[in-house]
């Protein structure tokens, strides 16, 4: 194994276990390149107890000194960049410009947080004479951060440095598939400075999960994952009366207008259902084509053409996402789906046994088949044909999800009509993956998210926060002087 067996992080450390283990794969070669504690109960009582007992010191330091932290963890980040995004492509397989984009974005959402003092200054003001009140935000407690396989620098850094910079300590829970970009930013938060039981790191799957949302010592949970789980989680937090956000999957629509440009429109599509492998929460992988559409299909399949396995198009997770995949193609082909470019079965020189899916282009697929309702969580792309843009828009409207959806035209009025219409969080106007940028937080609609705020952005500071309100009386008809 090229990395020795993982273990938790408790208290500022890695700590043994004895847990039963699992291995984990570099999806690029198929080969095993660790082992991840799985079911360690005693280590997340061990975290909890870690993170309560920070928390007094922590969160009673002024949150300009708390930052002071997140500043010199952005500089490790980047001092530590290639290595990093090394780590990012070996565990989850994505190409190396991927995995850098992957730790920039790490860095960015990290100058959010240095940016917190600034945002949560809280009010003063005299409400009546003599009595003044005030609003601060508080911290929490001890949160808990389950994050999923297809980021695993960048999901992690959503919430740990915002979270840890208004004062909660965190117990945080990587994928079990992707578990070590995880210790690696344990690791560089304690070298920036870190004080030990801040952030504690909890390996495992479903048991500790559901571990986590029971726990009496954990105030909140962030959840990001699937819907299945997503909901799953919301449920079983919320239940133990925990504050949770839970972020799911996601079918994101893009509108094309017989306008749009046929390049520009061509190239995005083509990089928005591609990209790291169409295992993003933001892919396209549904197009709704509205009227003529052949040139701009044809430019999308010549576009797609030049995204090649193992060179600008990284491998899917595991062998069994890419079965699944694989099964969705086949299904639509046999629905009468015409397949414009074939993905299956391709094989990377060097990396045989790598899980490499090509791009695939599915045309005339119609809104009732699996491909066109169900997240793919791969480069497939499923083109759908209308005739009106309302009939489009009803598409997009119908889909349970909400995460992302787009319009391409170059027409103002028309980008607004989708824009007001489209039932999702993020839109995108001409642009694929519409990723709100900081300060702008990230978050879906429908069922791509449950819970009241976004987990990133000034949203994020609602939900890792609570008000305390203070109101003083302060006497003025005393005249206190201490002078005389
Ligand atoms: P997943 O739901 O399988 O796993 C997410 C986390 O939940 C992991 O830590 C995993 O260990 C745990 N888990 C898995 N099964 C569980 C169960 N039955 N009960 C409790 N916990 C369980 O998700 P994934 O496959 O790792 O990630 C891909 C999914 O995440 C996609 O659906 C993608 O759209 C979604 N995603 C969403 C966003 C967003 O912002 N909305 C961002 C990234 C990924």
């Amino acid at each position: 194994m090229k990395y020795s067996a993982l273990t938790h992080w408790v208290g500022g450390t890695a700590v043994p276990s004895n847990d039963p283990t699992l291995a984990v794969y570099s999806p690029l070669t198929g080969e095993q390149i660790s082992t991840v504690p799985m079911s360690g109960f005693e280590a997340l009582d061990q975290a909890v107890l870690a993170a309560r007992g920070a928390f007094e010191a922590w969160s009673q330091k002024p949150i300009k000194e708390r930052v002071g932290v997140f500043y010199t963890y952005r500089h490790l980040l980047e001092k530590n960049m290639q290595e990093l995004a090394a780590l990012v492509r070996e565990e989850n397989g994505k190409t190396h410009s991927e995995a850098i984009a992957e730790v920039q974005k790490s860095m960015e959402v990290t100058e959010f947080a240095c940016s917190l003092p600034q945002l949560t200054a809280g009010e003063v003001m005299e409400v009546s004479r003599g009595v003044e009140c005030r609003s601060e935000y508080r911290p929490l407690g001890v949160v808990a951060c389950i994050t999923p396989f297809n980021f695993p620098n960048m999901v992690p850094n959503w919430t740990l440095p915002n979270a840890i910079a208004l004062g909660n300590c965190v117990v945080l829970k990587p994928s079990e598939l992707v578990p070590l970009s995880s210790m690696r930013i344990a690791e560089l938060l304690k070298e920036a400075g870190l004080p030990d039981g801040v952030l504690n790191v909890v390996h495992g799957g479903k048991d500790m999960v559901e571990a986590i949302c029971d726990h009496p010592g954990i105030h909140a949970v962030s959840f990001v994952g699937s819907t299945k789980v997503a909901k799953l989680v919301y449920a079983r937090a919320t239940s133990h009366l925990k504050r949770c956000v839970a972020l799911g999957g996601a079918k994101n629509h893009l509108i094309v207008l017989p306008d749009a440009h046929v390049d520009m429109t061509a190239s995005n599509v083509a990089a928005s259902m591609s990209g790291c492998a169409g295992q993003r929460c933001m892919a396209a992988s549904a197009m709704v084509a509205v009227g003529a559409a052949d040139a701009i299909v044809q430019r999308i399949v010549e576009e797609s053409k030049k995204i090649v396995p193992g060179q600008n198009l990284g491998a899917v997770i595991s062998q069994a996402a890419k079965e699944r995949i694989t099964g969705y193609i086949d299904q639509a082909e046999r629905q009468g789906a015409k397949v414009l470019l074939d993905g299956r079965n391709v094989k990377v020189q060097g990396s045989e046994n790598g899980y490499y899916m090509g791009p695939t282009v599915l045309d005339y697929v119609k809104p009732e088949m699996a491909v066109a309702q169900e997240e793919i969580f791969g480069p497939v792309l499923s083109i759908m044909r209308t005739e009106s843009l309302d009939e489009a828009i009803a598409i997009e409207n119908r889909s349970p999800y909400g995460n992302a959806a787009a319009v391409f035209t170059q027409s103002g009025g028309l980008a607004r009509y989708v824009a007001e219409r489209a039932s999702a969080g993020m839109i995108g106007v001409n642009i694929g993956v519409p990723v709100p940028r900081e300060p702008f937080s990230f978050g879906g609609w429908n069922e791509s998210k449950f819970g009241a705020c976004d987990i990133t952005g000034k949203s994020s500071i609602e939900f890792f926060t609570q008000i305390k309100k203070t109101t003083t009386k302060w006497n003025p008809e005393a005249r206190t002087n201490w002078m005389s």
